[in-house]
């Protein structure tokens, strides 16, 4: 009875179907399925709504990957994208430079916390954490500090999909069946309080994730740690929000052990939070890096970056090896149309979808709030405009309900019949619509939500597995 993903295909595309099947390879395929595997077929969008091959209206739950901001179809966005190509469709960063790009990095710089002032420009996400990453081994190589390397990550964490950002990831289903750089990372606890140990207080919780962090700092000697990297709400995780005051209490502890503070914005950067950036103005620190991606185009066109703060940058130029070189580049660095669009998409941004994202989360999680009370739901939580429903067999043991039940898909499967897109995590359903979703609409996009849970649930019970 397990549903695929290509069973969400609906009659009539058939030719796209088979064209995909024959000549594409999906993201995260199974083995048994690889090179031969359909998936939902969209066709267009439009402000919060995709249309899928069969002509049915969607409501875009998770706004693409957590990225189409200010929604499908914008015209000002396209528009740009057409003019800056029409002007100057490329240019090579190795020794020439373009407008967009200085200009954004002028306004990401204006934005961002602390005395973060330089972006490097990358494809994505996980290209901007491989950058920092790999900055942060140019930088302690400079200074002398080639044993300072080791990268501090933690459960439940989502970096990337290259080999040393993978090599971060907390979830293992991400990497089992691959080899990473294991060697240059210490794993740590998610900082999720749904899954703290039991009988803890969310107080004492938080306590033990930084006497952990602590205790590893001094167990594996802070002259051997270059980095700790983490999300401000992890994301892919399941939406963990960690606990009141850790995010601060775990940056102090880097500052003073000299560890470079990565804070990974891929997901939480350019509006997600209701702000350009959360690590400052949502939790009150200033890291070293922050990484960030999706939202800064609202997924028009693949550009990341890292930021960078002055001081590492003045380090660097004081240092004793003014010829060092960070051999680091990518084709497509500082893209003109990339860096063109993201200007475009951060006056929205800032002109009025960011203030509306800070009036309208509230609302958006109190609604989801309340599928509470159904008894799948172990919980509901989330901040901003993101949010997960994790599902549970039963609310006092948290048995998370494993893959064999595939609830998440089920859900997926149910809300697509009844117009709402949903991004399945194994027993969790992500939500995480364009910002510009309004009352009404999130109204809808739990009213359907709470019918496919209901539906899951009676499929459930029929089977006798719950
Ligand atoms: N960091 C985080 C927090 C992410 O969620 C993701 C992607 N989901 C990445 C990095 C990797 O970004 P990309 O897929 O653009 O390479």
């Amino acid at each position: 009875s397990k549903i695929k993903a290509g069973e969400l295909i609906e009659p009539g595309d058939s030719d796209v179907v088979e064209l995909a099947k024959r000549h594409l390879v999906q993201p995260w395929p199974y083995a048994g399925s690889v090179g031969n595997e359909a998936r939902a077929l969209i066709g267009e969008g439009d402000g919060i709504y995709i249309t899928d091959g069969s002509g049915k209206r969607l409501i875009d739950g998770p706004a693409g990957m957590w990225c189409i901001n200010v929604g499908h179809r914008r015209e000002e966005l396209a528009k740009v994208m057409y003019d800056q190509a029409m002007a100057l469709s490329y240019n090579t960063p190795w020794y020439t430079m373009n407008a967009p790009s200085a200009e954004l990095a002028r306004r990401i710089a204006d934005a961002a916390p602390g005395d973060l002032s330089h972006t490097f420009f990358t494809t994505g996400g996980s290209s901007a954490v491989e950058t920092a990453l790999r900055f942060m081994q140019f930088y302690n190589n400079v200074r002398g500090r080639p044993e300072k390397k080791l990268i501090l990550s933690r459960g439940g964490a989502y970096h990337g999909s290259t080999y040393l950002s993978a090599s971060l990831n907390g979830r293992p289903r991400d990497r089992d069946w691959m080899d990473g750089a294991d060697e240059l990372v210490v794993k740590l606890s998610s900082p999720d309080p749904f899954r703290r140990p039991k009988g803890m207080s969310i107080a004492a919780f938080s306590d033990f994730l930084v006497d952990q962090f602590r205790d590893t700092i001094a167990r594996v000697g802070a002259d051997r740690i270059g980095a700790f990297i983490g999300e401000p709400v992890q994301a892919s995780g399941g939406v963990v929000v960690p606990p009141d005051g850790y995010l601060k209490r775990i940056r102090e502890i880097c500052r003073d052990n000299d560890i470079l503070y990565v804070s990974d914005e891929v997901v939480t950067g350019f509006g997600r939070l209701g702000h350009v950036f959360a690590s400052g103005d949502v939790f009150g620190i200033d890291p070293d890096m922050i990484t960030f991606a999706k939202g800064v185009t609202s997924g028009y066109f693949p550009l990341g970056g890292v930021i960078i703060s002055e001081r590492l940058l003045e380090e660097l130029r004081r240092s004793n090896h003014p010829d060092a070189l960070f051999g680091h580049g990518l084709t497509y660095t500082s893209h003109p149309i990339g860096c063109a669009v993201a200007l475009a998409n951060l006056d929205l941004l800032e002109e009025g979808v960011l203030a509306h994202t800070r009036e309208i989360a509230p609302y958006f999680q109190a609604r989801l709030k309340t599928l509470e009370e159904l008894p799948l739901v172990g919980e509901v939580r989330g901040l901003g405009l993101m949010a997960c429903v994790e599902c549970v067999a039963d609310r006092e043991s948290k048995d998370p309900l494993q893959l064999d039940k595939d609830v998440g898909k089920r859900i997926d499967a149910h809300c697509h019949e009844l117009g709402l897109l949903v991004r399945p995590l194994i027993n969790m359903c992500v939500m995480s619509p364009p910002l510009i979703i309004t009352k009404e609409q999130v109204d809808d996009m739990v009213a359907i939500l709470r019918e496919g849970i209901s539906r899951t649930m009676d499929d459930l019970r029929k089977e006798g597995v719950w």
